[in-house]
C-alpha cells in the first residue's frame, strides 16, 4: 500500500521547480547580519539579558498556564502597564506572539455578515485572521486609499461591521501606509481601523510609537497591534486600545484564551527594552539616518528600492532564482542578506531584503553597498 503522505513528494517537486523550497539553517555567526529585525540592537543588550535573568530566578521560567486560568505573574502586569503608558492607550492585551495578536484581534472583531478590507501587502497573520473570521475579505491595491474609498462607498451599506487592515510599515517593502487617508476613510465610513505596527514600534515617530505617531495620527488609530519580537528584542505581541476593546478581545480571541502566556522573563526583557526606547531616542535617530543614507546610495546607483523609508530596504530582482543567486553571492562575501520569494511577496517581485540595525557600523553598511554594486547583482536589478 502507498504511504498516504506520498502526495508530499509531488508538491515538493513542484516547489523545487519554481525555486521556492525553503530550508532551515544556522548561518555562520561570522556573517554580517542584514536579516534580523532587531532594529535597535536590543536582543543581545546586557540590560535585557539581566532583566530576563532576574525575572527567571524570581518567577521561574514558564508562565505555566493560560493567563485567564492562572492569572499573570508580576512581570506580565508590569509590562502591560508600561505598554499602555507608552502607547497612551487605556489598555493592552498581551499575546504569545505578534502573529497571535493580529489573528486574535481580527477574529474577535468581525464574523459572518461583516467585511474586511486589507492592503494587498498586509502581513500574513492579518490575512489568516481574516480568513478564519468568516467575514468577507476584499484586498485593495497596495497603499491605494483612493481605491479603498471608492470600494467602501459602494459596498459599505451592504455590511454590518467593516474592518480595515493595514501594516503601519510594510514588512517586505519598508514603506509607510497612507495613514492620513486611511484614518479619514475609516472615520467617514464608520469602519474599524487596525494598524499593525510590528515594524514601526521602537523605530518610527518622535516617541518611538510607530508609523501612526510619525504621521501625527497615533490618537486616531483605535486598534493598534505591535510585536515585542522586533525592535524590542524579546518575544510576544500586543493589542493596544480602549478598555472596552481590550476587555472584548481577551474574552473572544482564541490565541489569548487558549495559549500559555509568555515566559515572565520575556515580559521582563520587553519591559526593559521599552524603557530603553523611551530613554535613548538617539538609537532610532541614528538608525533612520544610516538606513536613509544607505537607501539613497543604492538609489543613486540605479537600484529599485520602491518607497522604502526606514531600516527595511528591498532590492527587487524579479525572479526567485535571481534573488537566490544574489543572496548566495553576498553570502560568499560575508554578508547575510535574505532572498525573499513568493508567497511572502507577490509573484515576479522576489527581492533581497536588507534590514539595517543599530548594531551595524558605517563600515558594515559601506561594505554592503560595495558588494551590491558588483555588476553580477546590479545587472539583475529590474
Ligand atoms: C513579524 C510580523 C508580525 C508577527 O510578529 P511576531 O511577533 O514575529 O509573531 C506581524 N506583523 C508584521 C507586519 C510582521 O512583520
Amino acid at each position: 500500500m502507498n504511504d498516504p503522505l506520498d502526495w508530499i513528494d509531488a508538491v515538493t517537486a513542484e516547489r523545487a521547480r519554481l525555486g521556492l523550497i525553503r530550508k532551515l539553517a544556522v548561518p555562520d555567526p561570522a556573517l554580517i547580519d542584514f536579516a534580523s529585525n532587531d532594529y535597535l540592537g536590543l536582543a543581545a543588550d546586557p540590560r535585557l539579558i539581566s532583566a530576563a535573568h532576574e525575572a527567571a530566578l524570581q518567577y521561574g521560567w514558564g508562565a505555566t498556564a493560560a493567563p485567564l486560568v492562572r492569572g499573570w505573574k508580576p512581570p506580565h502586569e508590569e509590562l502591560v502597564d508600561a505598554l499602555a503608558r507608552f502607547e497612551q492607550a487605556e489598555a493592552v492585551a498581551l499575546f504569545p506572539t505578534g502573529f497571535a495578536a493580529n489573528l486574535g484581534a481580527v477574529v474577535s472583531l468581525v464574523g459572518a455578515g461583516d467585511a474586511i478590507y486589507a492592503d494587498r501587502l498586509c502581513h500574513a497573520s492579518l490575512i489568516e485572521g481574516a480568513r478564519l473570521s468568516g467575514a468577507r475579505l476584499r484586498v485593495y491595491p497596495h497603499a491605494d486609499a483612493e481605491r479603498l474609498s471608492a470600494i467602501l462607498k459602494r459596498e459599505r451599506p451592504a455590511h454590518r461591521r467593516v474592518l480595515i487592515l493595514t501594516d503601519g510599515v510594510f514588512s517586505m517593502d519598508g514603506d509607510l501606509a497612507p495613514l492620513v487617508d486611511l484614518t479619514a476613510i475609516a472615520e467617514r465610513f464608520g469602519a474599524m481601523l487596525l494598524v499593525d505596527e510590528a515594524h514601526g514600534t521602537g523605530v518610527f515617530g518622535p516617541d518611538g510609537r510607530g508609523a501612526a505617531s510619525a504621521l501625527g495620527l497615533a490618537e486616531r488609530v483605535p486598534i493598534k497591534v505591535g510585536t515585542l519580537s522586533k525592535a524590542l528584542g524579546s518575544l510576544g505581541g500586543f493589542v493596544a486600545g480602549s478598555r472596552r476593546l481590550i476587555d472584548h478581545i481577551i474574552n473572544h480571541a482564541p490565541p489569548f484564551i487558549y495559549s500559555t502566556g509568555l515566559p515572565p522573563a520575556a515580559a521582563a526583557a520587553a519591559r526593559e527594552a521599552l524603557r530603553i526606547v523611551q530613554d535613548e531616542p538617539e538609537r532610532r535617530e541614528r538608525l533612520l539616518r544610516r538606513s536613509g543614507a544607505l537607501a539613497a546610495a543604492l538609489r543613486s546607483n540605479g537600484f529599485q528600492t520602491g518607497n522604502a523609508n526606514g531600516p527595511i530596504i528591498p532590492i527587487r530582482l524579479g525572479e526567485s532564482q535571481s534573488a537566490l543567486a544574489a543572496a548566495e553571492r553576498l553570502r560568499a562575501a560575508g554578508l547575510l542578506v535574505p532572498a525573499i520569494r513568493p508567497p511572502t511577496v507577490p509573484r515576479g517581485t522576489a527581492r533581497l531584503r536588507i534590514s539595517v540595525t543599530a548594531a551595524h557600523t558605517e563600515t558594515d553598511l559601506a561594505g554592503l553597498a560595495d558588494n551590491l554594486c558588483d555588476p553580477s547583482i546590479q545587472g539583475a536589478n529590474s
